[in-house]
């Protein structure tokens, strides 16, 4: 990493002694000041990577007509080993398009699938292979090993003029060795299902993400009710996530249900980026 990037992504900036600190999360009086400012809907596209592109296209054009006009678009700088966005001017300049009208990058890995290990635990096997069929990159990455991809991911995504300020492993599962790694390059915020851990603030914002699966028939109609009664116990929340993968674009039912929920959610909300989502939070509340 060159030494502006390195400044840029506040390398050295984060102490790792800061880093086993336990999270003291008032998380009374946060929600409170926060439901009083704003009600917030994010929206975040997964995976979008030259693999992904046209869907990804297809999708960002269908969200704008709904009134969703800025994503946090979530990029592997290498799907699969096989898509590397360095070598990609056309898929660069697509993504400097989307981002100069107002999308903002987030970094989601570097291969996004995870490494076949020889022997491992049953629970590794369980979270990893049954949960999301292998792709959980950042889940047990050593902290030098998870340092090496996301500099490199930086790297890679450096012709984008604008910081990187978010990183969401794949899968959400981001192992604590791999914290570490993103706290020390000078993140801000990650995400998991259930919650945005703003490292500013040393807090965590409570919020299940709606997600789809659409792998197996039979995931995509627990995942359709599923997300129906999730989405109607957030109504009053203050902040809605809705997280859209490639593939749900081809599932007609659950395309039908993420336009719905995302038309309906927009309509009494505000929407924005994770990156703002995160900035609004991190100013002194008072
Ligand atoms: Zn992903």
């Amino acid at each position: 990493m060159s030494k502006s990037q390195a400044e840029m992504h506040g390398l050295g900036t984060h102490q790792a002694e800061n880093v086993g600190n336990t999270y003291i999360v008032p998380r009374k009086s946060f929600v409170i000041r926060h439901l009083q400012t704003m009600k917030s809907l994010v929206v975040s596209l997964h995976d979008v990577s030259p693999l992904t592109q046209t869907s990804c296209e297809e999708i960002l054009m269908q969200l704008r007509q709904l009134g969703i006009d800025q994503t946090s678009l979530l990029v592997i700088p290498n799907h699969h080993r096989q898509a590397p966005v360095r070598e990609n001017s056309s898929f660069q300049n697509w993504l400097v398009r989307k981002v100069e009208a107002g999308h903002e990058p987030v970094l989601h890995g570097y291969f996004h699938q995870r490494d076949k290990r020889n022997s491992e635990s049953f629970w590794a096997r369980l979270t990893t292979e049954i949960y999301t069929a292998g792709e959980g990159e950042f889940f047990d990455l050593l902290t030098e090993e998870a340092c090496m991809r996301v500099e490199r991911g930086l790297e890679d995504l450096a012709f984008l003029r604008r910081k990187i300020v978010g990183f969401i492993a794949p899968a959400w599962l981001l192992g604590a060795n791999a914290e570490i790694a993103i706290r020390k390059l000078g993140f801000s915020y990650t995400t998991r299902l259930r919650t945005v851990r703003i490292f500013a603030r040393g807090a965590d914002f409570r919020s299940q993400s709606l997600v789809w699966s659409t792998r197996a028939p039979w995931r995509a109609m627990i995942s359709l009710a599923w997300n129906r009664s999730l989405a109607a116990g957030l109504s009053g929340a203050p902040l809605v996530r809705i997280g859209i993968h490639p593939p749900d674009l081809q599932h007609p039912a659950t395309w039908q249900q993420v336009r719905r929920l995302a038309a309906e959610t927009r309509r009494c909300r505000e929407c924005v980026s994770y990156e703002k989502f995160v900035e609004h939070l991190s100013l002194p509340q008072g």
